[in-house]
């Protein structure tokens, strides 16, 4: 079904990711393409509330490509959860004349989206921007592979020092729910133990397998997501220095690092393209929806689907990375 959509608000909303800017830029620049007017709607949905609404023309998202972070500013908006200000939110739309949205966030800024779509009938698009890659319905998600680049060199870095002291080192990465960015750093960085949330951790067999790497005299990384079940980076350090002391032990916590920096390649293409497909989607009157793509092709997935069905981790990653990190 084709629309008649002329003006287009875009917001970005919760964590910010890198290439954010990069999809800003593609929804604004495939809305003027299209002969409609682009808006930027500034800080996520406390924006959306308080009409922070600014046009923009192709020329406001010149240079921006290139730029980690968001020219439209993120924020968590708590009152976006009462349906009383979700009320005084549609009705500055309506003031602006805005006809659809455009949000780029992760699973809780598709839930806003959700629940406000649903309430007042109102069409809007979302494009997984996200380091976490914890979104349905899409292969990967837009600052996924910076974030992964960054912890990866941090990593590397660590592994230097940590190799020239025979030191063992706990290097937790971001990840509250999924694991992804500490699985796939952990493989790529030569990691001795990678601990995720999706597979319960055992701390005696990580002491056991890292008092093998102490009798080679070798140097060991862990790699901790955030949100293991058996606690971050710190914590984990503590257990095993309870149970195994040997080691010189150091912890490191990359923290908003990995949010920051200049997108990949990688990641700026998928915002280019998820950007573009957000608009096409609506003006084909599509809504309710997040724009991904899987296997090199672009889907429309339900926002329903996309924050309850978490992507699915390959189990063969993680026992490849065990079979590979055994000491000589
Ligand atoms: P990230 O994955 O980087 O954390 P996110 O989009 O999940 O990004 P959140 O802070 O969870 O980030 O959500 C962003 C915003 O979405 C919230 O600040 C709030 O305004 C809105 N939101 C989240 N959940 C709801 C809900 N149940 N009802 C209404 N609004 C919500």
């Amino acid at each position: 079904m084709a629309t008649s959509i002329q003006r287009i608000g875009v917001l970005t909303s919760g964590g910010d990711a890198p290439g954010m800017n990069a999809c800003v830029r593609a929804v604004v620049r495939s809305t003027i393409q299209r002969g409609g007017e682009a808006v930027g709607i500034l800080s996520g949905f406390e924006g959306l509330i308080e009409g922070y609404f600014r046009p923009l023309a192709a020329h406001d998202v010149s240079n921006i490509i290139q730029r980690g972070g968001t020219i439209l500013k993120s924020a968590r908006c708590p009152r976006f959860h009462e349906a009383e200000w979700r009320r005084i939110a549609r009705a500055r739309l309506s003031e602006a004349g805005i006809d659809a949205l455009v949000v780029v966030g992760g699973d809780g800024t598709f839930t806003g989206a959700k629940i406000f779509g649903e309430e007042h009938g109102f069409p809007i698009i979302g494009t997984p921007g996200t380091i976490d890659n914890d979104l349905f319905g899409t292969d990967f998600t837009i600052g996924y592979d910076t974030a992964l680049n960054t912890a990866l060199e941090a990593i590397d870095r660590i592994r230097d020092t940590a190799d020239s002291h025979n030191r063992l080192f706990f290097i937790e990465v971001m990840g509250r729910d999924a694991g992804f960015i500490a699985l796939n750093t952990g493989i790529a960085g030569g990691a001795e133990g990678i601990l995720i949330p999706e597979s319960k951790t055992d701390i005696d067999g990580l002491v056991r397998h890292l008092e093998n790497g102490h009798i080679t005299h070798s140097s060991s990384i862990v790699v901790v997501s955030e949100g293991d079940d058996e606690g971050g980076a710190l914590e984990i350090a503590a257990k095993v220095k309870e149970r195994f002391d040997k080691y010189d032990t150091r912890v490191t916590i990359i923290g908003h690092i990995q949010r920051g920096g200049s997108p990949t390649c990688a990641d700026r293409v998928l915002a280019t393209r998820l950007g573009v497909a957000a608009v096409e989607g609506l003006h084909q009157g599509k809504h309710g929806c997040m724009a991904g793509i899987q296997y090199r092709d672009v889907i429309y997935t339900p926002f329903e689907q996309a924050i309850k069905h978490h992507q699915a981790m390959n189990p063969g990653l993680l026992e490849l990375a065990q079979t590979l990190s055994c000491y000589y």
